[in-house]
Parts: structure tokens; sequence; C-alpha cells
């Protein structure tokens, strides 16, 4: 047993805070931010740097936008929250409308999350509800794809890369899914259809970042691969979930990734940029044909899932206050427009040694190399040259405010390209001891 007043080690007092995706006892100290203003950090000891990250996807239309503000502090002062369980407000029930209004017209019902983890989590359970409610309780698998990328709650660390990803090492303590290679053009798609001929019976859905596979390495697919899964979904009968966490909002050049495929999912999960990177929240929305298969008189068939913290009025509120701007300004076609402009200033890191590839889609840059080494000191040198960057695995990228002004946007990339200059990305040469 623990004495309960016995002495903390050192180490133990001074982190009192557990920090994400990071080695504790190896980590330089965090970057202390105090304010945020428009497209720029301000840190604790006076700089000021370009967000080229838009905290994680999220602030899409610049920090501190007075509108998000004023609608925010409107509704702080009416009501900051309230449960969701038996009752509703105006704000979540104008918001659900409007989201409903700007997907495709099957995506009809919109079920409030308070993470896109947990409106990952949220899609399973209604996928395996739908086909447990529909007399095919086996039907309880999901197939993801290699790369993959769906969160860090249990179930949906299950979907993402068992091998690549971060949460490999938790191996089959986790429940175990499908994957599968993604088919890279239409016609290439045996080894999928050949896991769907095998698997399909158990499957209850597949679950797809579409367009951008992002925290499995920023790789890029076309619409048609998208239009590919959506026609073997169809010929398989399982639902198709499309992830929209990272990509939607306008990140990929248009209001969601599914608008250029021009396909519709059966469920789609939305969040990050929701609230213009104010608030956490997230949804996950469904057809009639998922939604009525809880529809019942028994009230075992409802779904069964409240997070305390659903629908939150001040997040529905920022969520409200960024479709207005959304409406407003032409942040879609800015972030269409920057997709020319990032890889135009990030061309000339092609000529580095190690850099394996440049790419650009709509407002996400990449700079893809053999190694990054030296991860540390490489984030100190972005931040020396002005701008706040998190590269990882083996990319240096960029996903800033869709309404980064030029000016910015040039700054950045060449703020990139100085640091990369004075290294080399090369993978280290294999020497065989002994
Ligand atoms: N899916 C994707 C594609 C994501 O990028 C993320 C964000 N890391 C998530 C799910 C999980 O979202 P959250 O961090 O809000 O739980």
């Amino acid at each position: 047993m623990s004495k309960p007043h016995a002495m903390s080690p050192s180490h133990e007092v001074a982190n009192a805070i557990w920090r994400p995706y990071c080695q504790m006892k190896t980590a330089p100290d965090p970057l202390e931010i105090v304010s945020a203003q428009d497209f720029h950090l301000q840190t604790a000891d006076g700089r000021q740097l370009i967000d080229g990250m838009a905290s994680w996807w999220s602030v899409c239309h610049g920090y501190a936008h007075p509108h998000v503000i004023e609608a925010v502090t409107k509704q702080l002062e009416r009501l900051p929250h309230v449960m969701f369980g038996g009752i509703t407000h105006e704000p979540a029930e104008r918001l659900a409308s409007r989201i409903v209004a700007m997907l495709p017209a099957e995506l009809k019902h919109v079920f409030f999350a308070d993470s896109g983890s947990v409106a990952v989590e949220a899609a399973m359970k209604m996928a395996m509800g739908y086909w447990r409610r529909r007399g095919r309780p086996e039907r309880c698998r999901f197939l993801s794809f290699d790369n993959a990328y769906h969160g860090d709650t249990t179930g949906a660390m299950s979907l993402c890369d068992p091998e690549r990803s971060m949460h490999a090492s938790y191996g089959n303590a986790i429940l175990s899914q499908i994957h599968a290679p993604l088919p890279t053009h239409p016609g290439n798609e045996e080894t999928l259809r050949e896991i769907l001929d095998r698997h399909h019976h158990e499957i209850a859905g597949i679950f797809l970042e579409p367009l951008v596979q992002g925290a499995g390495g920023m790789r890029f697919h076309d619409a048609a691969t998208v239009r590919q899964i959506r026609l073997l979904c169809d010929e398989y009968e399982v639902l198709m979930i499309t992830d929209e966490i990272a990509t939607g909002f306008g990140r990929t050049g248009s209001m969601f990734a599914i608008d250029t495929c021009q396909i519709v999912p059966d469920i789609i999960c939305l969040g990050k940029a929701l609230t213009a990177g104010t608030m956490t929240m997230a949804v996950t929305v469904a057809t009639s044909e998922v939604f009525n298969a809880f529809w019942s008189d028994s009230a075992d068939d409802a779904f069964m899932h409240g997070p305390t913290f659903m629908a939150n009025p001040l997040a529905c509120a920022a969520a409200n206050a960024s479709m207005d701007l959304f409406e407003s300004e032409p942040q879609v076609q800015r972030a269409r427009e920057m997709d020319p402009k990032l890889l135009a200033g990030l061309e000339s890191s092609r000529q580095i040694p190690g850099v394996v590839d440049v790419r650009s889609r709509g407002a996400i840059g990449v700079v893809q190399v053999e190694a990054l080494t030296e991860l540390e000191t490489l984030r100190r040198q972005f931040i020396d040259a002005g701008v706040w960057l998190r590269p990882f695995g083996d990319c240096i990228y960029v996903t800033p405010p869709l309404n980064l002004p030029d000016a910015l946007i040039e700054q950045m990339c060449s703020a990139i390209v100085d640091v990369m200059s004075a290294r080399e990305f090369s993978s280290p040469e294999l020497t065989i001891s002994g």
C-alpha cells in the first residue's frame, strides 16, 4: 500500500501536467503562450509566431475573431451550459439544422459529441447498433485503412493503423479490426475486394479519412478512390463512415472532402474547426436509414450515449458564429487558392538533401523527408524563425488558418525552407557492426 503523504521525487512535483504525445522524461519544456490574435501566437518571452498549425487544424478563421467572441460572450451571460438529456436549447437546434443543410440531403440526424474521438466512438456504436437492430449482430467489426488515424480513445485506436500508428504498442489489448491497403487508384482495389469477400459478413462499416490521411503521414489520395470505396460499400452492403474531423470545414478546398468526391456516406464525423478553434465539440451525423433502425416503441432500441457536455451552448454559439463566417466570407475559396501558394512557397525545399516530396491540398502543405532527426532542435529552430510547427513522423507540414494572408503564407514558407536548408534529412546509413 502506498503511503499517503510520502515525499514525491522532484520530477513528480515538477510534472503536475502529463503532456500529450511526449516522453515526459526527455521532452524539453513546452512553449508558454499567453495570448493569440488573428494568425499569431504570443509567447511568454515576448515573441510573436505565425501559427502554421491553426491549433491542430481547428482555428479556421484565425484567433480571437470578433464575431465569434461576441457570440460566445453573449451565450456565456445567458446560458453557458445545461445538460442535454431531456432538454434542448436554441443554439443546438440552430446548429443542427445548419449542419444538416450544409451536408448532402441524406445526412439528416446530428448527434453531438464532446470531442472528435467520441464522435468516432458514437459512429462505431451507431453502425454496430444499426446491424443488431436489423438482425445481423455478427456485423460488429470495422474495416479501416493502412496509415489511418481516427483518434485516441480505445475504440478509435482500434481503427488506426495497427503497426505504424502511435497506438501500435497496445497490440492486441484493443479491439481487433480489419485493415486493408487504401486502393491508390480505381482498378487496383483487388486486395480490398479480397478482404471484403472474406470478411463482409462481420463488417459493420468502413472508416475512411477522405482525401487526406492526417496523423498517419499527411497522405493524399484522390476523389476516384473515395468513390470506389463507396461503390464497394454498396456492393458488400457495409456502411461507409467518413471521418472528416480534420478535413471538414474547408480544409481541403471544398467545404467537406465528400463534396469534392461527390459521395454520400452513411455516417460522417466532424470536429476540430467546427467551433472555429474555441471549444471542444464534434458531431456524428447519420442518414435516416441508420437513424430509423433505432426508431421503435421499445426503449431498448434507443441510442444509449450522452456525454455530460454534449451540445454545450457555448460551443454551439461558437459553431453558429463560425457558420456565419463561412457564409459571409470566402473562406473555402481562400483555402482552395492557398493550395498553389503553399506549393510554390515550399517548392524550393525539394533541393534539400533527404526531401522526398513536396505536396499541397487546399490549406495543407507538406514537405516529406527521408528522416526527421533531432526533432526538438528543429522545432526550436522554427520558433526562432518565427513560426509554430509540429513536424512528426517524416513530415514537416502546415495547416494554417484558412484566411492566412498571402504575405504571411510567404513568410511562413520561407522560414520553413530557410530552416530546412541548413540541415540534411537523409536516412542515416545502415552500419553493420561485429
Ligand atoms: N479523427 C481524425 C481524422 C483526427 O485528425 C482526429 C484529431 N486528432 C480525431 C479523429 C480525434 O479528434 P479529437 O482529438 O478531437 O478527439
